[in-house]
């Protein structure tokens, strides 16, 4: 408990901090780094640092002593989040989310991990198999979800890539009675190149590493027969970890046809990228013609008349990717649809009778910014702008909107808002994503210049927009070719329109890059009606030492999380609001004039007593239900008060 004030571990809430400069901030994440303290609080947001090397702080112990309490009550951890994210959505039925971020390999995968953990630990005291087993599905789910979209990256062994919002749903109870994921831009361009170091997703290496007799022997024979595919030395236990996903998989119910399928889609796209057309017809059941015609034609529309053409060399084979990433996509999409079959609350008396709340678990790629930028980095630094907007939204209009109806004055705070630079990108008409789907419109070609054209065109004029010089880069054509899929039902619900396109073909086809914009406005509207928590992950150095704190490495992040401003509103406002009598019931005994009750005419008048007896009232407001507390240094104050009489 004393650790809160305890300057050897520096502050446990950077609000406790003496001025708010970026120095102070840095030379307290590093102190509490140095000395094993990963979690720092602002307010209620959790700061983390990966700390590179197992910390003996996630046991059932610490559960235990996390569990039901208040924030500010034990060291930061993540457990408290999650126990108040549990809390609010218990004791006042909200639906509340979890929002995670920071960039590749800051700790995010592994505190949506413990998160989760925490709340299977703490719920379902009474033991219904029911609900056992609802927890062990989505405990299940994150493994067969990382063999296939995660992957070694030179950030991280284990590294997502993909976008993962998972929303748990509770009974009236508060026990989980279900889930649901929502996958978000898997980067599938993986499939086709890594960089020097990297691997392509697990799967692909898991099921190479195979041992045949899980397998149908043919698929076996054609996955060994891949010619330019040895795995690389890794770290990573492949072998094993493919019998773990084989049996999660079994266990979340996919049918030994499916999980089949699945090998033959991988084998597929393994052949794919080594060119032997004849082995896929096999493997899909389709006329080896066929496939060969996917992958050497096009199909022209001229006015009315659609005709065949033969790619060049190089379009083929950006064709031949393209139908190796769609197919992966797709292969991926359709297991997290099988995963959600699964988890979704089936009960239709518990859907519409009992109360029904959420949790969700936004686990998300944060800012990217690399020496070469493509399209993806491009879509992810977008969502952490909505991300960014999201919070500023939530925390200053949840605050606003507390103080109005408690009737305490609040004075207005400057920060920055993003929404300028959210406009600038999903506007409709004018944004960027406009801009660039006009140019897959354009007949003919589309082409980088097209693209730039219209950017300049249309933006010159906006304040954050600063036009680039095109480089010369290769552009990324892909075909709408497609051939049949005969007779294997499980791939025709991976395909329902029954043909493997490369790119879906409507009139006016939907551009990743809208559809991506439309996943987010939606992922956006459905974390703004939920009451936010958020875990904000710090990556400490590029080399996973647990004893290096790159400085310049970590200021840069808090400057890119706005970590600063977010303690400046933080210091503006009240650090913690109270009702009355709870507020009593925890302190009464510090004072003579509430211990053991007090005959005050209310519990508000009880409450000023016991503050004044104090001498905190100018750090306290006093609302219609609630006493605010300004700083969270006379909450501890008042923390170890009640500890000596306790
Ligand atoms: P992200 O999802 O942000 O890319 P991960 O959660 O996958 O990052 O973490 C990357 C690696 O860092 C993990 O594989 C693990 O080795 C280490 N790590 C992250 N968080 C912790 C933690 N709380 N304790 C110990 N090691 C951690
Ligand atoms: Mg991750």
């Amino acid at each position: 408990m004393a650790e809160h004030e305890s300057l050897e571990f520096g502050k446990a809430d950077f609000v406790l901090l003496d001025s708010v400069s970026l120095e102070e901030f840095m030379a307290n994440l590093k102190l509490r780094f140095e000395k094993g303290r990963i979690y720092t609080y602002i307010g209620e947001v959790v700061v983390s640092v990966n700390p590179y090397r197992a910390m003996n702080i996630y046991g059932r112990d610490t559960i235990e002593q996390y569990k039901g309490r208040e924030l500010y009550e034990r060291p930061p951890h993540l457990f408290a989040i999650a126990d108040a994210a549990y809390k609010a959505m218990k004791r006042r039925n909200k639906d509340t989310c979890i929002v995670i971020s920071g960039e590749s390999g800051a700790g995010k995968t592994e505190a949506s991990k413990y998160i989760m953990q925490y709340i299977a630990a703490i719920t379902n005291p009474g033991q219904r198999a029911e609900v056992e087993r609802v927890k062990n599905m989505l405990l299940k789910s994150n493994c067969v979800l990382e063999a296939f979209g995660n992957a070694k990256t030179n950030r991280n062994d284990n590294s997502s890539r993909f976008g993962k919002y998972m929303d748990i749903n509770f009974d009236f109870k508060g026990d989980p009675i279900g889930g649901h994921i929502n996958n978000y831009l898997l980067e599938k361009s993986r499939v086709i190149f890594q960089q020097e170091g990297e691997r392509s997703f697990h799967s692909f290496y898991q099921v190479c590493v195979c041992v045949s007799v899980s397998i149908d022997a043919l698929i076996v024979l054609l996955i060994h027969s891949v010619p330019s595919f040895s795995p690389p030395q890794s770290s990573i236990n492949d072998g094993a970890d493919f019998k773990a996903v084989a049996d999660a998989m079994k266990v979340i119910g996919f049918t030994p046809d499916e999980i089949q399928t699945v090998y033959k889609v991988l084998a597929t796209i393994l052949h794919l990228n080594s060119k032997v057309v004849a082995v896929i017809g096999v493997l899909l059941a389709t006329k080896e013609e066929n496939v060969g015609k996917a992958l050497l034609y096009r199909t022209v529309a001229t006015g009315r008349d659609v005709i065949d053409k033969q790619h060049t060399t190089q379009e083929a084979s950006y064709g031949r990717d393209a139908l190796a990433k769609a197919m992966y996509e797709r292969m991926f999409c359709w297991i997290v649809g099988r995963i959600n079959d699964v988890i979704e609350v089936k009960n239709y008396d518990a859907k519409v009778h009992g109360k029904n709340t959420v949790i969700g678990v936004l686990d998300i790629y944060g800012f990217e910014i690399f020496q070469n930028n493509s399209f993806e980095q491009f879509c992810i630094n977008y969502c952490n702008e909505k991300l960014q907007q999201l919070f500023i939204q939530l925390v200053l209009r949840q605050e606003q909107e507390e103080y109005q109806r408690e009737g305490i004055p609040w004075k207005h705070i400057d920060y920055f808002n993003n929404q300028i630079i959210v406009d600038l990108v999903e506007l409709q008409h004018k944004g960027i994503f406009s801009v660039l789907d006009e140019a897959c419109m354009t007949v003919g070609k589309v082409t980088d210049e097209v693209f730039l054209q219209g950017l300049n065109s249309k933006l010159a004029k906006h304040a954050h927009y600063t036009s680039r010089k095109l480089s010369p880069t290769d552009k990324s054509l892909e075909f709408d070719r497609d051939f049949r899929i005969r007779s294997n039902p499980v791939l025709k619900m991976m395909w329902p329109e029954g043909k493997l396109s490369i790119t879906e073909v409507t009139k006016r086809p939907l551009t990743a890059a809208t559809l991506f914009k439309n996943s987010m406005i939606a992922l956006v509207e459905n974390l703004a009606c939920k009451e936010p928590y958020y875990v904000r992950c710090i990556k400490p150095n590029d080399v996973k030492s647990p004893l290096l704190f790159e400085y310049e490495r970590c200021r840069h992040q808090v400057e890119y999380l706005g970590l600063l401003e977010n303690v400046r509103v933080r210091r503006a406002g009240f650090a913690n609001r109270q009702e009355y009598p709870r507020f009593l019931q925890r302190y009464k005994m510090i004072s003579e004039f509430t211990w053991p009750n007090h005959d005050l005419p209310s519990d508000k008048e009880a409450v000023k007593r016991l503050v004044q007896g104090c001498g905190f009232e100018h750090d306290v407001a006093y609302g219609k239900t609630k006493v605010f507390v300004r700083t969270p240094r006379t909450l501890f104050c008042l923390e170890e008060q009640r500890d000596e009489m306790v």
